[in-house]
């Protein structure tokens, strides 16, 4: 029986770990780097399965993963029209080929051909590129490339790469787009997405809130909603549960105190959560007052998080979504020294979690 996130047992066993040898050991998997057997051993579970799900991808098979496909804000990063040195290194990280993409995942299991993405963004065409999985490319060739599109809120990040699966696009099929009741009534009322239903390229699946659903039976999900600038429809967090992990993905929120959730208590029941990292600080939005941000900023989190980071009992706390005047884009930078040193850590593009 797969644990519950909020089962117990999952915190117990976080409470067990050391968190610099499971960081250690997990940047080891993410470098392809094979752990020592003692090492994975003493790892906890979660630890374990990413360690082991890199195993399995030599010996076995990987099972299902989620997939970073992009880490930056809904506008992306370089921004349209900013010209700052920090927008400039932006630039030039996609000339490298390590640019970052607007905030999204995929969940893959390339072996039992199972692909599904996690908000639709304007830079879709080139950020699915990064699913290499042959099983994949053909689906794409037949119009079917996602088993289920998930979506967490309309706003342009979240959702406009849908219009790219249209019919000046790839032209998809039949295909489910899971999310709350106001965005399905969004999604089939307005133009130009309402087309895109009435072609019967996209489905739009409205989920309940706050109760686990099945997914083609090869994982769960839960949507939780969270306050955010709700101009057009609401806003969700997914709370992703495979067969040996959970994986919260929450983008956009206004604030923690605002959320009827402890944010302290859901990093000690799952996995691995992906959060809110637009702002580093309150400098980078100069005439704006701590009052009416409209993020949390990420130095907060990690304050209001750290005594249950240190205290071992939490799972991997993963910024993302990080605005354009984020300091912590910039690599090697001290903002991401402090990140690390206090024990989170910074999404990149094609970084993969096991499921
Ligand atoms: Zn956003
Ligand atoms: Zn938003």
């Amino acid at each position: 029986m797969t644990p519950h996130p909020t089962d117990p047992r999952i915190s117990g066993v976080h409470r067990a770990f050391d968190r610099r040898a499971f960081l250690a050991a997990v940047t080891a998997v993410a470098a392809g780097a094979l752990v020592p057997e003692g090492l994975a051993a003493a790892l906890p579970q979660h630890a374990r399965a990413a360690v082991q799900g890199s195993r399995r991808r030599i010996a076995d098979r990987a099972g299902l993963e989620a997939l970073v496909l992009g880490t930056a804000q809904d506008a992306g990063f370089p921004q349209v029209g900013c010209y700052t040195p920090r927008c400039e290194r932006g630039r030039a990280e996609h000339r490298e080929g390590r640019g970052r993409y607007v905030s999204s995942l995929a969940l893959v299991d390339p072996e039992a051909e199972r692909f599904y993405l996690v908000d639709a963004t304007p830079d879709i065409t080139r950020q699915i590129d990064a699913i290499e999985a042959p099983a994949f490319r053909r689906r794409a060739g037949e119009r079917r490339p996602f088993d289920g599109i998930f979506l967490t809120h309309a706003h342009i990040g979240h959702y406009t790469g849908l219009a790219l699966l249209g019919n000046e696009g790839l032209g998809i099929r039949d295909t489910p787009v899971y999310c709350t009741a106001a965005m399905a009534d969004f999604l089939s009322s307005e133009q130009p997405w309402a087309f895109l239903v009435e072609q019967g390229r996209i489905v739009p699946t409205p989920l309940e809130t706050g109760r686990w659903h099945s997914i083609d039976g090869v994982f769960d999900v839960q949507l939780w909603p969270v306050p955010h600038r709700d101009e057009f429809a609401d806003t969700v967090g997914f709370l992703f549960r495979g067969p040996s992990a959970s994986l919260l993905f929450l983008p956009d929120i206004d604030s923690w105190a605002a959320w009827e959730r402890d944010l302290g208590e859901v990093v000690r029941s799952v996995d691995v959560a992906l959060l809110d990292g637009s702002f580093w600080s309150i400098d980078e939005l100069p005439g704006r007052s701590m009052d009416d941000l409209p993020h949390p900023l990420m130095r907060s989190t990690m304050d209001r998080l750290q005594a249950v980071v240190d205290s071992g009992e939490a799972g991997r706390v993963v910024f993302t979504h990080l605005n354009n005047s984020n300091p912590a884009l910039d690599e090697g930078g001290p903002e991401q020294a402090e990140v690390a040193r206090r024990g989170f850590e910074i999404a990149r593009e094609g970084m993969r979690f096991s499921l």
